[in-house]
């Protein structure tokens, strides 16, 4: 068994947001899951700690931390029509970047193999001046910047498998050649972005994988597009340390999600992550909305990274598993992209 760290902290249950899928209720029931499971007593758990605003500074304007602060000490509002901030959210969505920064503390000085945040808000939509789609800060992008910061690590790839496109993650390392960041998401979808095309700019340029499928993809596809393009260009780039935005907002339950996921997908998912990197991988929670997939899909996830004995499988019965023409044609759309900068089949 490897040693694995999760944060997790009942301050992210303080981050208000009414009747709105982004809740606390996610959060408690994938923790409690892991408890009934009996995976939790396999894994380090510990607490956040409170991010510096100079670390929230790695990726955002002064003037938008600034405005986030204003809004939650005047007692809550919106920071776009679905990213509502509670008096608490200010104070809540800086743990979740520290929580996130902890996790990263701990596997790059060797005190845990790999880890998990399980963290809310989530944070890849938010851009360096705004936040959006239920985000505040992007806690995936400020623990890059920190791990190549503080512990020079050079080259990071990020992996961002919510049902979403990470648009700010994308456009936070879009000129930066030591930073990948690879996404597969459902397009046409919120929030538009990630086209096949985007594919990052000047010294950038090659570095951003974007893989928009269809929906209704099941885990077969998910799986192909990870052989075909995930694998082959992640061993040419060679990480050092692997970030991933791990939504779980692909389940075939999740209310918002269009897509065919089972956790055994995701368990599937991981493992291939694993064959990339067997260790200095941290996940991140993003996205998820139905309570009860997103906590045996964080198990499943789990499981691989801390090489638990826990056996277990989601009382759900998934989608028929097959590759639709579609799915098929979008991964070959963006497999002949992306032969334009890495050696592929
Ligand atoms: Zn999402």
């Amino acid at each position: 068994m490897s040693e694995f760290i999760l944060v997790y902290d009942e301050i992210y249950l303080k981050h208000d947001t009414g009747d709105h899928p982004e809740s606390s209720r996610r959060l408690l029931s994938a923790f409690r899951t892991i408890e009934r499971l009996g995976l939790k007593e396999k894994l380090r758990v510990e607490n956040s700690r409170k991010a510096e605003l100079i670390e929230i500074a790695y990726i955002h304007s002064e003037d938008y931390i600034e405005e986030v602060r204003r809004i939650c000490e005047s007692g809550g509002g919106y920071l776009d029509f679905d990213t509502p901030l509670s008096s608490l959210s200010f104070e809540v969505a800086l743990h979740a970047v520290g929580g996130v920064l902890k996790c990263a503390e701990e596997i790059a000085e060797g005190k845990a193999e790999n880890g998990m945040a399980l963290i809310r808000p989530p944070g890849h939509h938010a851009e360096i001046n705004a936040g959006m789609g239920f985000c505040i800060f992007n806690n995936v992008g400020i623990a890059t910047r920190y791990l190549q910061y503080h512990y020079g690590i050079r080259k990071i790839l990020i992996i961002d498998w919510d049902v979403h496109h990470g648009n700010g993650t994308q456009h936070a390392f879009y000129y930066d050649p030591n930073v990948l960041f690879f996404s597969i998401h459902q397009s046409p979808f919120y929030p538009g972005t990630g086209r096949i095309d985007e594919i990052g700019a000047g010294e950038g340029e090659g570095f951003t994988v974007n893989v928009p499928l269809p929906a209704g993809c099941t885990n077969s596809a998910y799986l192909l597009a990870f052989e075909e393009l995930l694998v082959p260009i992640a061993s040419e780039f060679s990480p050092e340390f692997i970030l991933i935005s791990a939504g779980f907002d692909a389940h075939f339950l999740d209310p918002i999600g269009g897509m065919d996921i089972s956790s055994e997908g995701f368990e599937k998912m991981s493992k291939v992550v694993r064959g990339i990197l067997d260790n200095r991988v941290l996940l991140v929670l993003e996205g998820g909305y139905n309570p009860d997939a997103l906590g045996y899909s964080v198990a499943k996830t789990i499981k691989v990274f801390s090489e638990s004995d826990v056996e277990f499988e989601e009382p759900y019965n998934p989608p028929i598993d097959r590759i639709s023409n579609k799915a098929l044609q979008a991964i070959k759309e963006a497999l002949k992209k992306q032969k334009d900068y890495w050696n592929l089949a």
